[in-house]
């Protein structure tokens, strides 16, 4: 995608949250339940937004614009991501937000969902900076965060130490130390082992799981991976390990393409050196777009919300995609893609890795027990597992694609918790 198209994209944030808002009544209404828990779940249930002044390191002070939005918390307390991006806005939160409760409650973590982000570039920020600005935002969102409340994690542009900042913030506020108030911590510092490439490695298991339904293996497939971040970039070396051939990747502005098979460790340094693919010796270079469009057999999606679109979809020539970031699948990108037969693993069960883990964390934070990688490891593939077994047996019973599925088996939980809680007072 050029940068043009890149700011279309960014310029279609605000369809976001009706993108999120479809996928949920288009399913809600076609199961038989009761009117009000529609009305009650087609909106968050809480939305905080907060002004973080900071200040830089010239000595100004710049005021940065935070969200934290709070959709439904009938199956435990609200758990999701914190972005720093400079598209983050409030309705692209609610629906990350709105997400998350079906992607938690699909998986059967006990958490409801939430997300939250800060308006800002991390690139350009300096250390000290992005510190500040985290201290700032972790202090404003306080009242409504904590272990029993509201659990937060990375997110795009932010990471473990970013979370130790929001641990130190929090526990400091409290008085004593808080392991279970945030996730994605560093191992040292009380996070769980496997828990930064758990996403990548959840979204390695559901497409190993639906290529077994085919009786396909992952050797030798052709996969081409939009977004070199924590998601992308782990997927990419977990499939590569497994015997794919990861022939395209790109990030923001560049990206690779070899048909032979792309070098995932070294183009991995080259981009965390460089923070781009820019000028990357082997390969081709290739657009967003054009890696969208690739003569590839497994798209996958893992940068940001809405960059599958309608105009993109008729011409991508994958017969799978798979969904590592949260919404990438507009919903009339993902009618064109049911009607030529591409198969969708929908985003809030390929990406539920990272919160699962994140659900691992939190308990090992609130029990001071910690696991082996080989038990992380094991737990996460039987709930990922589990989670495809189960919607793949739902859509073969009503005759669905995979996101229909995943959409009734999470809605009714979700609803079904909010019936037996019954309302307040
Ligand atoms: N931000 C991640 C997601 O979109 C992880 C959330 C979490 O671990 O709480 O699922």
């Amino acid at each position: 995608m050029e940068n043009t198209d890149l700011l279309r994209a960014k310029s279609s944030h605000a369809e976001f949250w009706q993108h999120a808002h479809q996928y949920f009544d288009r399913v809600y209404q076609t199961m038989n339940l009761d009117p009000i828990w529609r009305e009650v779940l087609a909106s968050p249930k809480r939305v905080l937004a907060v002004s973080c002044p900071v200040k830089m390191d010239d000595g100004k002070i710049q005021v940065f614009t935070g969200y934290r939005a709070q959709h439904n918390n009938a199956r435990g307390p609200f758990k999701g991501g914190i972005r720093f991006d400079v598209s983050v806005n409030r309705d692209e939160v609610m629906a990350l937000a709105m997400l998350q409760t079906w992607k938690n409650a699909l998986v059967d973590l006990p958490f409801g969902g939430a997300k939250g982000g800060v308006v800002c570039d991390p690139k350009k920020l300096s250390f000290g900076e992005k510190e500040r600005l985290t201290r700032r935002y972790t202090s404003e969102i306080l009242p409504i965060i904590g272990p029993a409340h509201d659990i937060p994690a990375p997110d795009a542009g932010t990471d473990a130490q970013v979370m130790s900042w929001v641990l130190d913030t929090y526990s400091m506020m409290v008085g004593h130390q808080e392991l279970g108030v945030v996730t994605g911590k560093p191992v040292h510092l009380g996070g769980s082992v496997g828990r930064e490439e758990a996403t990548g490695r959840g979204v390695m298991y559901v497409l190993r799981a639906f290529l077994a339904t085919q009786h396909k293996p992952l050797e030798n497939t052709r996969i081409a991976i939009q977004g070199f971040g924590n998601v992308g970039f782990h997927a990419a070396q977990l499939l590569d390990e497994m015997g794919a051939t990861i022939i395209g990747i790109t990030e923001r502005k560049s990206g690779i393409f070899d048909e032979n098979g792309i070098d995932v460790a070294a183009a991995g340094l080259y981009y965390r050196e460089r923070g781009d693919l820019v000028d990357y010796p082997h390969g081709d270079a290739i657009t967003n777009e054009e890696l969208l469009t690739c003569d590839c057999d497994i798209l996958i999606p893992a940068a940001m919300e809405s960059t599958v679109t309608a105009e993109v979809a008729p011409h991508i020539k994958a017969r799978i995609v798979v969904e590592a970031a949260n919404g990438p699948t507009t919903p009339d990108a993902d009618e064109i893609l049911r009607d030529n037969g591409v198969t969708v693993l929908p985003d809030i069960l390929a990406n539920a890795g990272g919160v699962t883990v994140s659900y691992f964390e939190w308990v090992q934070g609130l029990q001071n027990f910690f696991w082996s990688a080989e038990e992380v490891n094991n737990e996460l593939q039987k709930i990922m597992d589990r989670a495809f077994a189960a919607v793949n047996a739902k859509a073969d019973e009503a005759d669905c694609d995979y996101r229909t599925a995943a959409y009734t088996i999470a809605i009714s939980r979700v609803a079904e918790a909010c019936r037996l809680k019954g309302l307040f007072p």
